[in-house]
């Protein structure tokens, strides 16, 4: 027996937006699957960096990524790359390499892992493509003092740029579990576009819709 359907039986998985018992295999109960708001092919460009995301941030979705983001719920995970590569448009997945939108140093330390990166390894999987983990957040993070405002909006948790020695892939698909005003893709892609690459587009679980 896996050691998580052992876990299952002593503690049966709950919702992971509203605390209900789930099924063994879902993270969310099947009222809350119902809920998810799914938005469709349009790809929008919050920042200017192409985006798709299958379900809009809000409701169930919201209690989705918390569970990857802070628990590091393996459920989560895989039901959230699993809906990406599924429901991806055509041309959206498939060539190039994807990118995971790289954590600040002091927030990876927190946390043990980037969320952005186990969505990216879910998704290269389902779609038979590489990962190129090739970016990196360094310097100060928003939470310290003495940075200004206009700032604060460019680069939230420190500066991105390419890792020293990475191989940048010319044609780079950005990966992130969710995805707001989008100021942190732009930062992204302003460095992947200055290290070489030619086209740069993202794709995360979850976006605000109206975008
Ligand atoms: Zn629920």
């Amino acid at each position: 027996m896996a050691l998580r359907q052992l876990i299952g039986l002593i503690a049966p998985p709950l919702c992971a937006a509203c605390g209900a018992g789930a099924g063994s295999l879902e993270p969310l109960c099947a009222h809350c699957r119902r809920e998810l708001r799914w938005l469709d092919a349009a790809v929008v460009a919050p920042s200017g960096v192409p985006l798709w995301a299958p379900v809009a941030y809000e409701g169930p979705a919201r209690g989705l990524v918390r569970a990857l983001k802070f628990r590091g719920a393996a459920r989560a995970e895989e039901t959230m790359a699993a809906q990406i590569a599924a429901n991806a448009p055509p041309g959206t997945l498939g060539r190039g390499h994807l990118v995971p939108v790289p954590l600040h140093p002091r927030r990876l330390r927190v946390r043990g892992f980037n969320q952005a990166e186990r969505l990216a390894a879910g998704v290269a999987a389902r779609a038979g493509m590489d990962v190129a983990d090739c970016l990196e957040r360094t310097g100060p993070s928003a939470t310290q003092v003495g940075r200004d405002r206009s700032e604060r909006l460019v680069a939230p948790h420190g500066t991105v740029r390419v890792r020293p020695a990475a191989g940048v892939p010319r044609r780079a698909i950005l990966v992130d579990d969710v995805v707001t005003t989008g100021g942190t893709l732009a930062a992204c892609a302003a460095a992947l576009l200055e290290a070489g690459a030619t086209d740069v587009t993202a794709i995360a679980y979850a976006r605000t819709p109206g975008r």
